[in-house]
């Protein structure tokens, strides 16, 4: 029983910035659990490295280069996926950066930049794979949120807006496709040890240890911790959760 309900055999998974840190760890999940996973990435090398490792592991896999705030190359993404794999069932928009200045520092150029590579981006890819669920039948779309989707950041005003902004835009589509039997949902990561966090632990003094007090758990997260959520949102285990926000926080979203 547990192994249909998360099995994903047959199924195609796009997964933007999964060619390192999070989108990496969920793209070795869904390609464990039986999932052909394309890789979605500007940096093409490093997209290629992440689909030969998966390969290497026995999944089908390919990389795309892609940039996600460009609605062309979103549409290339969405076609070279439906061309290669004739499907797409599972899409997960992770690809993110963040700029740290606080508010009264942040220029607009700066604003944009991060808006449009955390949030647009979500709606052009998730507009974009929609007719090809829509023909499959359904599909299941997951958001990479933040603690900063629950928590004020005055050090990264436009990332914080861009993450609490996924989480409403997560509960807009689930409502506006769950007739379509496509279930939306955002995963909120508490601190996790990535490129993105090694930069912040380099820039703001005592972070490393701040976070371990912080955590219940008395650990920064593994990218390996994103394998089972994102293969729990895949597959038809989830079929009944919709529009959620769920953290994968070793409990620091719940620490008074
Ligand atoms: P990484 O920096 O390791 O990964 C970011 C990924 O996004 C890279 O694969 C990068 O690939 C891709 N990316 C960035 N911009 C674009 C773009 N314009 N087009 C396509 N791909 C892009 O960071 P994380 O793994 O830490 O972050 C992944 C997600 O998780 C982000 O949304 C982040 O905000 C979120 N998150 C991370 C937390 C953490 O503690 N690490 C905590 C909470 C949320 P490439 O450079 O090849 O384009």
């Amino acid at each position: 029983m547990a192994g249909l309900l998360f099995d994903l055999a047959g199924k195609v998974a796009v997964v933007t910035g999964g060619n390192g840190g999070i989108g990496l760890g969920m793209a070795r999940g869904l390609a464990a659990a039986g999932a052909a996973v394309v890789i979605a990435g500007r940096n093409e090398a490093k997209s290629n490295a992440a689909a030969a490792d998966l390969r290497q592991s026995g999944a089908k896999a390919i990389s795309v280069v892609a940039d996600v705030t460009d609605k062309s190359a979103v549409a290339a993404m969405v076609e070279r996926t439906v061309r290669e794999f004739g499907r797409i069932d599972i899409l997960v928009n992770n690809a993110g950066i963040n700029i740290r200045k606080p508010p009264h520092s942040l220029d607009i150029a700066e604003w944009d930049s991060v808006i449009r590579t955390n949030l647009t981006s979500a709606f052009l890819c998730s507009q974009a794979v929609y007719p090809a669920m829509k023909a499959a039948g359904g599909g299941k779309i997951i958001n990479i949120g933040s603690m900063m989707s629950i928590f004020g950041a005055g050090f990264a005003p436009a990332y914080a807006a861009s993450k609490g902004g996924i989480v409403q835009f997560t509960r807009s589509c689930a409502v506006a496709w769950a007739g379509d039997n496509i279930q939306v949902n955002a995963v909120l990561p508490g601190w996790i040890d990535t490129d993105l966090t090694k930069r912040a632990r380099q820039e703001i003094a005592g972070l490393h240890d701040k976070v371990l007090a912080r955590t219940p758990a008395a650990r920064w997260g593994e990218i390996a911790d994103f394998a089972g959520i994102a293969v729990f949102l895949s597959s038809s285990a989830s079929d009944f959760v919709t529009g959620t926000a769920i953290p994968v926080d070793g409990g620091f979203s719940v620490m008074g």
